[in-house]
């Protein structure tokens, strides 16, 4: 208990986020790490957070430019070297080319952050089949993809490594606006967990990152109907007055990221009130 206070008034001091670099440049030199959705918010940051430690960046994002973009930022910032790899994580065969390029050109991956997400509000009647398609296509085919591609490779090499899924805290909180996109970071916490059960004692670690709500593009209007934005205001509402929530920088999940491989955690919830869902999981939550 006093441990997991003592981490939620860190989580909720505010303030700038620290650098990871310094913290953990020897840790990650020369690693080869994998982001995907590492075009924009929280994946954008943490390949900042890795190329800061040091780490060689394979940037992916289905936005050839966004991918781009951070690859370019990642070298100045103390990667050795870094990539961009326009994909779309939901595109099994590639996702496979991908996995082919990475390990014949930069080698097998040593940390992969399965991070590329997108949000989809609506009521469980508005969603279409497609609606699903799309959503669990991404969320949860884009992190399977990534585990049984690069996770393969990384079990085989038989050196260890560490896969990070990004899941949410909407993984513990019902809500009737986001059923298909809770549903998909449900099913990525519980792959996690499935995944680091099956590879504990071959040295790759495996965690399940829980943000709340972060500042990044995926709140933004972009990735929601005119409804599902209004339902995002209504819930980002409704969620400030349970939690009292203040902005969360991006940067702070990538510092999180970091830290999870670093001690090998298995569910990292990271804002303050993805801390209070994951410590009353066990009781049913109120659906937002
Ligand atoms: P973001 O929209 O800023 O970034 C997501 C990135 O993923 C974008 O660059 C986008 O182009 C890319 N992407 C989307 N679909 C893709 C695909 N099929 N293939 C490749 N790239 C794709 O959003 P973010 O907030 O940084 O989200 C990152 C992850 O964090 C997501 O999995 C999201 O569900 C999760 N998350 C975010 C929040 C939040 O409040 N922002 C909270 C909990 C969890």
């Amino acid at each position: 208990l006093a441990a997991w206070i003592t981490d939620f008034v860190t989580a909720t001091e505010g303030g700038r986020p620290r650098p990871a670099a310094g913290k953990y440049a020897d840790r990650f030199a020369g690693q080869l790490v994998l982001i995907t959705g590492a075009g924009s918010g929280i994946g954008r940051a943490t390949a900042f957070a890795f190329a800061e430690a040091g780490a060689r960046v394979v940037a992916v994002d289905r936005d050839a430019e966004a991918a781009a973009r951070t690859a370019e930022r990642c070298r100045p910032l103390g990667a050795p070297a870094a990539w961009a790899e326009p994909v779309d994580v939901g595109d099994e065969r590639a996702m496979e080319k991908l996995d082919e390029k990475v390990a014949a050109e930069y080698g097998v991956v040593d940390v992969l952050v399965n991070n590329a997400g997108i949000g989809l509000s609506g009521s469980f009647f508005d969603h279409t089949p497609e609606d699903w398609r799309k959503v669990l296509g991404v969320n949860l085919w884009g992190v399977i993809h990534g585990c049984r591609l690069f996770g393969k490779r990384m079990a085989e090499r038989g050196q260890g490594g560490h896969i990070v899924n990004t899941a949410s805290a909407a993984a513990y909180q019902p809500s009737k606006a986001l059923p298909a996109y809770s549903t998909s970071k449900a099913a990525v916490l519980m792959l996690s967990e499935c995944l680091r059960a099956e590879l504990a004692g071959r040295g790759i670690g495996v965690t399940a990152v829980c943000p709340g709500f972060v500042n990044t593009g995926i709140t933004s209007t972009a990735h929601f109907t005119g409804v599902g934005a209004e339902e995002e205001k209504r819930l980002r509402r409704r969620a400030a007055r349970l939690y009292g929530l203040r902005d969360y920088p991006p940067e702070k999940v990538a510092d999180a990221i970091l830290r999870a491989v670093v001690r090998d955690d298995a569910v990292v919830p990271v804002t303050p009130e993805a801390r209070l869902l994951h410590a009353m999981s066990r009781f049913a939550p109120r659906a937002l």
